[in-house]
């Protein structure tokens, strides 16, 4: 469409939108503000990522750019979101025309060098995390996973890629946003160092686990320091979508990869040895191991992957049977459906690629299966 506006409104940019549209409510990770949708409510469906200038919200499917957030929250169709944010469409020269070409593909140009450069930044840090660990071997994190089910005796040799760290800082967004921190340490303690590969082979992320070994299975408590409320115990950091952690690599001519969100339902489904010299990654969290679904109206649970979504976890192309096993989880349905988008788009993209869901006993994962077994071995 030849309209300035379009341009304009990107150029303004997502922040300057959403500041424009006076959204409050949301809670603010570095680029990524998430709270309740405009729309349909709940406490954290919804997200804006004003580095891509995209939003989007996972129950009711809204999302686009700084004209559909517009369209989105006003309730305006395309043109009108254009008026809202920029004015009445004005007679601009050829002169003009070029000469805010220019700009902007100047102005986009160097948001693609300074998102290149956040990437980096962000993969030389965690690997920075990473290089500070040291063997898991022989060190606490042996003690953890045998809380976990995980002993000696059922699997003797760690893998290179778990690493263990005596201290690791927890750190939070800063909620003073004038403070010249960013970040604030609101706890340290113990962790599992898990080294996250790409697509490429290459380490772009680490995925750390705090662990206390006085608490039950080794959950480290982590109160959120304002509401009390626990936070996850485990975090990335990097650049890990896409990629997996290569938990144990099968038989040379084996093809086919089994893989779990976490560390210990994976090695959990190794110890079971239901599919002898297969290979057994770790997904890293059920957004990758999913990617972008197809939301809406009567879609929640429907499991149709969004195939724009370029950057999900894949197969490598020598995967010719995946196996998804599924978590125990407080919303099963929920899980069933992200499992069956990611499984969906590995079929899509690996033609020929047989998919399967290995479901777990009601409300348990593999791990807890194993921990309740009558103990035999
Ligand atoms: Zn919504």
């Amino acid at each position: 469409m030849d309209d300035h506006r379009i341009a304009d409104a990107k150029r303004k940019g997502m922040a300057a939108i959403m500041q424009q549209l006076d959204i409050t409510g949301l809670k603010r990770g570095g680029v990524e503000w998430t709270g309740p949708c405009p729309n349909c409510g709940g406490t954290d469906r919804f997200s804006i990522n004003t580095r891509k200038s995209q939003f989007l919200c996972r129950q009711c499917g809204g999302k686009g750019d700084e004209i559909g957030l517009v369209q989105f929250i006003m309730g305006l169709d395309f043109i009108g979101a254009l008026e809202w944010i920029c004015g009445p469409k004005q007679q601009l020269s050829e002169a003009e025309i070029a000469k805010r070409a220019a700009r902007d593909a100047e102005n986009k140009a160097r948001k693609e060098r300074e998102a290149k450069a956040y990437h980096d930044k962000a993969v030389r840090e965690g690997r920075e995390i990473w290089e500070a660990g040291r063997p898991a071997e022989d060190s606490p994190v042996r003690d953890y996973l045998a809380l976990r089910g995980i002993t000696r005796d059922l699997f003797p040799k760690l893998p290179v890629c778990l690493r263990f760290h005596p201290a690791l800082p927890y750190m939070l967004p800063n909620p003073d946003r004038g403070s010249r921190n960013q970040w604030i340490e609101i706890y340290r303690g113990p962790a599992m160092l898990a080294a996250v590969q790409g697509m490429n082979d290459r380490f772009c992320a680490v995925h750390r686990t705090w662990f206390d070994l006085d608490q039950p299975q080794g959950k480290a408590r982590i109160p959120d320091p304002v509401t009390g409320e626990p936070l996850k115990r485990k975090k990335g950091y990097g650049a890990k979508k896409g990629g997996a952690i290569r938990l144990h690599n099968g038989a040379a001519n084996n093809r086919t990869l089994v893989m779990a969100e976490g560390i210990e339902t994976t090695l959990s489904a190794l110890i079971a040895d239901a599919y002898p010299g297969a290979h057994y990654w770790a997904g890293v969290d059920l957004g990758n191991m999913s990617g972008q679904r197809i939301t809406g109206r009567g879609l929640k649970y429907a499991g149709i992957p969004d195939l724009e979504d370029a950057e999900a976890f894949l197969p490598p192309p020598w995967v010719d049977r995946l196996i998804f096993v599924k978590d125990g989880d407080s919303d099963p349905r929920d899980t069933q459906a992200k499992l069956e988008a990611g499984i969906r788009r590995a079929m899509v993209n690996r033609p020929g690629l047989r998919g399967q869901i290995v479901a777990c006993p009601d409300g348990k994962d593999l791990n807890d299966v194993l921990l309740d077994g009558d103990g035999d071995e």
